[in-house]
Formats: C-alpha cells, sequence, structure tokens
C-alpha cells in the first residue's frame, strides 16, 4: 500500500509553510504597502520593483492548456534541479533514508542526494542501458524512499522500457521519480498522462532542452496534488523570478515553433548519427530518443582533447561505468554539426600521417 503520509519527514509533515506578502493579500489594490519593495520603481522596469507571483498563476494556467494537466498538479521549480533537491528534502530524512539511482544516469541525483546526506543504493543499468529489475528489487529497504529513474536517459540517449517502469510503479511504495528532460525528442509516451493511476508518480520536465531556454531556469515537476502541496510548502516563497515568469509565458505561445526545431534537431541527430556509424574507428552509436547521441569510439579521450585544440567540446563519458570510450555529442545547428564532422576528418588525417 502506498501511504504518502507515512513517506513524507516527520518536520515537513509538521511544517507551517512561510506565509509571503503576496500569499496573505493576492487581490486587486490601488496601494501595495505590504512588502517593503521600493515603490518608486527600478532602474530597469516598473513591473520588476514588485515580487513575483509565488505560485505563478499565470505560467500554471498556460502549462495546463499545452498539456492538458490541471495547475494543481504542476510544480515549477527553478530548474529541474530544485525540483531533484525539494523531492530529497521533503521524503528523505537525512543520514536514515536512502534512494535508488540507476547509473549510468544523470549526475545530478548523486550530488542532491549527498547534499542532503541520503544514502544511494546503486542498480546500475543493464548492458543494454534497460533497467535491472530484480537488482533493484534486492536493493528496496523500509527506508528507501525515491527510485529515481531517467527516461530518455541520460547520457546513453535511449528511453527505459515502459512496462519496467510500470513495474516499478505498481510494486515500490516509495516515490518513483520519472525524469523526462529529453521526453520531446522521443516516439515515447510521457507518463504525464498516468498520474490518476499512480499515486507515487512524480514525472520532471524542463524548459531547459526542447524549450530552448535553459538560461531561464525552469523546471516542472508533475505528480498528485498531495505531492505538489508538499513540495509548494517547502519551496522557497518566490523561487520562479518575475522574468522568467514572463519569457515562460511568450514561449508557451510558440508551442509550434518548438515543435519545428524538435523536428529539425531529430532530423539532423539521425543524419549525424548516420556519418558517426560510417567512421572507420566508431564502435557504435547507440539509438537515442534524445538531443545528443552517445558514441562509442576508439580513443575516444585522444579525440575530445583533439576537438578542444579546434575549440569544439563534447562531453567526454569515458570514464563513467558502462560508457568507456564514449562521448556524448549535443546536436548542434547544421554548421556546427559540419564543423564536428570536418574536424573528425582532421583527426583521421593526423592518425594516418603518424
Ligand atoms: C538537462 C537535464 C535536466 C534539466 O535540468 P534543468 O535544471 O531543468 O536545467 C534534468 N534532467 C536531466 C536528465 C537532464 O539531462
Amino acid at each position: 500500500m502506498f501511504e504518502l503520509n507515512k513517506l513524507v519527514r516527520f518536520n515537513i509533515s509538521q511544517l507551517k509553510a512561510y506565509s509571503s506578502a503576496r500569499d496573505e493579500f493576492s487581490g486587486e489594490a490601488k496601494v501595495f504597502l505590504d512588502a517593503n519593495e521600493n515603490s518608486l520603481g527600478s532602474p530597469l522596469t516598473k513591473w520588476y520593483n514588485r515580487y513575483p507571483d509565488p505560485h505563478q498563476h499565470a505560467v500554471k494556467l498556460a502549462l495546463s492548456a499545452v498539456k492538458g494537466i490541471q495547475p494543481a498538479h504542476i510544480f515549477l521549480g527553478n530548474g529541474s534541479d530544485e525540483c531533484i533537491d525539494l523531492l530529497f528534502r521533503c521524503f528523505c530524512e537525512p543520514g536514515k533514508d536512502n534512494v535508488i539511482i540507476c547509473p549510468p544516469t544523470y549526475g545530478m541525483y548523486e550530488v542532491s542526494a549527498n547534499i542532503n546526506d541520503i544514502a544511494l543504493k546503486i542498480a546500475p543499468l543493464l548492458p543494454d542501458f534497460q533497467l535491472d529489475l530484480v537488482h533493484i528489487e534486492t536493493l528496496v529497504d523500509a527506508n528507501t524512499k525515491i527510485i529515481w529513474l531517467c527516461s530518455p536517459n541520460n547520457p546513453t540517449g535511449n528511453s527505459l522500457n515502459r512496462v519496467d517502469m510500470e513495474t516499478i510503479l505498481n510494486n515500490f511504495n516509495g516515490i518513483v521519480v520519472i525524469d523526462e528532460a529529453y521526453i520531446n525528442f522521443a516516439k515515447q509516451q510521457s507518463f504525464i498522462q498516468e498520474l490518476a493511476e499512480y499515486p507515487n508518480l512524480v514525472v520532471l520536465q524542463t524548459f531547459s532542452k526542447a524549450w530552448g531556454l535553459a538560461a531561464l531556469r525552469l523546471g516542472m515537476a508533475f505528480a498528485s496534488t498531495a505531492i505538489i502541496d508538499i513540495m509548494n510548502k517547502v519551496k522557497p516563497p518566490y523561487n520562479i523570478n518575475q522574468a522568467t515568469q514572463e519569457f515562460a509565458l511568450k514561449a508557451l505561445e510558440e508551442v509550434g515553433q518548438v515543435n519545428d526545431m524538435i523536428k529539425e534537431l531529430v532530423s539532423m541527430r539521425q543524419a549525424l548519427a548516420e556519418v558517426f556509424e560510417s567512421m572507420p574507428t566508431v564502435e557504435k552509436v547507440y539509438p537515442s530518443d534524445a538531443n545528443f547521441i552517445l558514441v562509442k569510439i576508439k580513443d575516444a579521450r585522444k579525440i575530445y582533447e583533439f576537438l578542444l585544440t579546434k575549440g569544439i567540446v563534447l562531453r567526454d563519458r569515458s570514464s563513467v561505468q558502462l560508457c568507456a570510450d564514449c562521448l556524448r555529442i549535443t546536436i548542434g545547428t547544421e554548421k556546427e554539426n559540419t564543423i564536428l564532422v570536418d574536424a573528425m576528418q582532421d583527426w583521421y588525417q593526423v592518425q594516418t600521417i603518424a
């Protein structure tokens, strides 16, 4: 049985949330003298002298229409990274509880666990980069609060098998986080429509990848209203700044443009994968559902360093378990991809001469 009340940290369940000036009065008024802002304005626009909406009503409403999810099921964080940290702080008792991660995967789950003094249990992905359900099951104990899944996964690029994720959702009585940072580039369906089915599900998405707004720092969590309420209680009152809320609203009017970029990136991903597959020392280009490809190639580290001398930066994952000799390559613009491919030709030239 899934019982949310038993998962929440005791101090959080007892917590009385901070009540901001904007919480205590949020209607229309003629004169706002309640928040110690600078009434005269600011060197920028008049608007920025005021604290932003702590609950981001307008952004959530627009997002609700785009995602088909009620605003009460949406939490907004200062990047997904804030959502990750908050989930630890809501559910995991430092020095006592543990979580399960499945590497190779996104590094922030581990860093955030360490910051919060939460023990990590590790069930590495299988060689095909899928979940090891048997191993995960043996790791679960009474203090296991969260299982972190990332699909499509970073840095491997593949989606996890849906049936495996459903098995975990159906059998684990703690929180299951599915990080869908790259879902827009995948053929697979998001889990956000399954919230009613799984009271233990938290889906993470972000404006940093497909939406092209990494600089704004805006991440989304979708979950039951009960889970969202707990996250809202713990978050800093004004975690999403005014400029970010304004830009996000504008961006949400441009879903068509975002979809066009996604199509273009997916098509360039295919093209770049084919070019790398044809290179003589490439052992494998892993199938990708994301906006990057993982390439297993002889002398990965040397190539990484060679490309650096040409001003091209890839992500060297060659020291990561299961990713030996692997480079992670973000899909660039047409021009950037060409510069990379030309530089790879130079690399092979240098090899034959030497
Ligand atoms: C890039 C990425 C994120 C995004 O984090 P933000 O804080 O929203 O920028 C989240 N999860 C994974 C797996 C990522 O690769």
